[in-house]
């Protein structure tokens, strides 16, 4: 059974987690109105830090944007909300959630609710289950497309989106597979149920682009800034499926998800069937960071 931590940040103030509750007719429970982020983070060689924590609540205010969804705290009260969880559960969590949501106060589609905002924290650990950061996982290409990019827009991180997530992610998982990746509407690769994509041929990294109705991840950038600066190059371009079954590696990336090897996908192995050489090599710049072997060179380590 799942183990909550103590304390977690609702309204304005830390408050112990059975009490952070909110009313079945909120808007957002009913219509899928909320926005939200997932961060890591580190035990670094410097001390405790929040992986890219102001760009991941920048994010959070361009999601509430795009839905025009008043937020009622300030970028930097939401940063200070997640240090201040984090230190609450006694630094023991090492994976943050802040979510701003549409309350109760109307029950139309266009009513002005309050928005409400908590910021939760919990011990993940690896997401796609134990060691398949080393081992890599199967996958498969899901049956459910993601969303046209003129129906609900992908760039927003908001709750809605992921009834598509999950149909992708429960499917797979239903089939024995360890994470689905969806196609877009025009048929070509889009990004797994919570994860963006890279491909190598070559040497060369191709990632799919955000014409792809997929999520312009924070690790995906990450990982195209570290690529280049030691010297590998990355393209952002259309992908078709069957890429997916030619390329010489693959690997997905994501907060939760980090860097997960793809070992096989729809049965057909990739490359070796083993994480590869660019895999192993964008791995070490990526935890490199947190262990100090990769220079922090653009400050995404925010001390706690
Ligand atoms: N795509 C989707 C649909 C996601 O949910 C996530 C996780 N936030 C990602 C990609 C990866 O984004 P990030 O690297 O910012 O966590």
């Amino acid at each position: 059974s799942l183990q909550y931590p103590e304390w977690i940040w609702h309204n304005g103030r830390i408050k112990p987690w059975a009490e952070a509750t909110t009313h079945v007719m909120s808007h957002a429970l009913h219509y899928g109105s909320s926005v939200f982020e997932g961060i890591r983070c580190y035990q670094t060689a410097n001390g405790p830090a929040i992986f890219r924590l102001t760009d991941h609540n920048k994010r959070l205010f361009a999601s509430a944007k795009i839905y025009d969804m008043p937020m009622p705290y300030s970028l930097e009260q939401i940063n200070q909300a997640c240090r201040e969880v984090i230190v609450a559960n006694g630094n023991a969590t090492d994976y943050l959630r802040p979510v701003a949501y549409r309350g109760l106060g109307g029950f139309g589609l266009a009513a002005d609710t309050p928005t409400e905002v908590a910021v939760a924290t919990w011990r993940m650990g690896q997401y796609l289950g134990a060691s398949v950061v080393e081992s890599g996982i199967d996958a498969c290409v899901s049956s459910w497309q993601r969303f046209a990019p003129n129906t609900i827009p992908a760039g927003a991180k908001a709750g809605g989106n992921y009834l598509s997530g999950q149909l992708v992610a429960r499917e797979a998982r239903r089939l024995g597979f360890g994470e689905g990746i969806a196609l877009a509407a025009t048929g070509l690769l889009s990004e797994g149920a919570g994860e963006n994509l890279f491909l190598v041929f070559d040497g060369v990294l191709h990632t799919t682009p955000v014409s792809a109705a997929l999520l312009n991840g924070i690790t995906r950038n990450s990982i195209i800034t570290l690529a280049r600066d030691a010297g590998i190059a990355v393209v952002e371009r259309d992908l078709p499926r069957e890429y997916l079954y030619l390329c010489d590696e693959l690997f997905m990336c994501g907060t939760a998800a980090e860097i997960t090897p793809i070992r096989s996908v729809d049965g057909r192995q990739v490359g070796e069937g083993r994480p590869g050489p660019v895999t192993r090599r964008i791995q070490e710049l990526f935890f490199g960071l947190f262990d100090g072997r990769t220079p922090d060179r653009y400050g995404w380590l925010e001390p706690l």
